[in-house]
């Protein structure tokens, strides 16, 4: 065929991907390792044959490179299907065994995952007491507002590590001191904090700490939940069946995707130091390039206490969901969480940060990864602003909605 040559020359300029914090690319590093346990090496992990013991090998690495990357023990690590599960787990399992043992108490963060939020309500239906903890302007957990509402019931803190909408990464060596003085639990939702912040279980005295595989450029339907072991988190499980992973787990394990996450994770670690300072510089041009064009964008979230991948920005007077609209053939980004876009609801996590209904839907988040150049960190800068002129100029402006931030 002649017309190869014109099929790559004209094919339609693929549109910017800035939501990182919605998904990752799988890694080809991580497809390369995974793509024989599809195939040559198919064994159910859990057979006690030649075909088995090769995937159970397989699945052995993968579980220590998750736990070496947070600083815990293989056996501290449950596979799940993903950090939903994982949450699901960490908050209805803990709330579940500690109720009838004295602790009918749990403290969340007001601008944690749906799931973490959606899996505390569900054990308020069931006799828990839920406390939802406000968050600073910034984003950040107030730990002396914590330590105020920890009480003597109190069971489980939940506290996420890093925010999928507006990055900021909380305190978590000050929770999980606070937790372990007062002998609480503490979990932390670690999904989009894998490899761009370091995360030590001992350090910072976590208990349990949920991943998911595709927000590390790993693959979809896998995550992991670390479980402590000394002292011991205790958990009822929430699937039944065969007892896998120590009876925490039931069902067999997928082992391509244990491979999968095993090498995000290691190469997450490895890479992070010389990622975060790339993206750092990739953020700031793109941030600079958006401000240059219009001084008053407003940046969600503490300034500084940040992932290296994420801005959350405001334009007021300029509907965040007309914007990305605009953008849908050119940049891909988002208002906020995935889980909720459907919902014309501007974000509960930046209302949480005492933003008026005005800026919070006004406000877009700019995910940058790991295979973000700067020519698209250029042009998607110069498209959103395109975007937001534009539409500000079709608005009518109330009077003095662009004087302050
Ligand atoms: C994506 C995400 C989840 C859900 O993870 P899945 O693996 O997609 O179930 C939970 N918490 C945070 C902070 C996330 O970003």
């Amino acid at each position: 065929m002649s017309g190869n040559g014109n099929i790559a020359s004209s094919a339609p300029v693929t549109a910017v991907y800035l939501d990182h914090q919605a998904t990752t690319p799988v890694d080809p590093r991580v497809l390369d390792a995974m793509l024989p346990y599809f195939s040559e090496r198919f064994g159910n992990p859990h057979s006690n044959h030649a075909f088995g013991g090769e995937a159970a090998d397989a699945v052995a690495t993968a579980r220590a490179q998750v736990a070496a990357c947070i600083g815990a023990t293989p056996r501290e690590i449950v596979f799940t299907s993903g950090a939903t599960e994982s949450n699901n787990l960490a908050i209805k399992g803990a709330a579940e065994f500690y109720r009838e043992r004295g602790g009918d108490h749990v403290i969340v963060a007001a601008t944690e995952h749906k799931c973490v939020l959606e899996s505390a309500r569900a054990m308020a239906a069931a006799g828990t007491r839920i406390t939802i903890l406000p968050v600073q302007p910034t984003g950040l957990v107030d730990v002396g507002a914590l330590a105020d509402a920890i009480e003597d019931g109190t069971a489980l803190v939940s506290i996420m590590a890093v925010n999928n909408e507006i990055g900021v990464i909380q305190p978590l060596a000050e929770i999980g001191s606070l937790c372990r003085q007062h002998n609480v639990m503490f979990h932390t939702d670690a999904a989009q904090a894998i490899g761009k912040t370091p995360i030590d279980v001992e350090a910072m005295n976590i208990d349990l700490l949920s991943i998911s595989g595709h927000k590390i450029y790993g693959p979809m339907g896998i995550g992991a939940l670390y479980v402590r072991r000394r002292p011991r988190a205790r958990l009822v499980p929430q699937i039944s069946g065969g007892g896998q992973e120590r009876a925490l787990r039931s069902g067999t394990l997928p082992a391509p995707l244990c491979v999968g996450i095993g090498l995000a994770c290691d190469l997450a670690a490895d890479e992070m130091a010389p990622e975060t300072s790339r993206l750092m510089v990739l953020r700031e041009r793109f941030h600079q390039r958006v401000l240059d064009a219009i001084p008053d964008a407003v940046l969600n979230g503490h300034a500084e206490r940040r992932v290296a991948g994420n801005l959350n920005l405001g334009f007021q007077g300029a509907d965040a969901e007309t914007i990305v609209e605009r953008l849908d053939d050119s940049v891909a980004l988002s208002t906020g969480s995935a889980c909720t876009s459907s919902s014309v609801e501007p974000s509960y996590v930046l209302r949480a940060l005492g933003l008026g209904d005005a800026l919070a839907s006004s406000s877009v988040r700019v995910g940058l990864g790991r295979f973000t150049t700067e020519a698209e960190v250029d042009f998607a800068a110069d498209r959103l602003v395109e975007a937001v002129q534009q539409l500000r100029s079709e608005t009518p402006q109330p009077t003095g909605a662009l004087a302050h931030a």
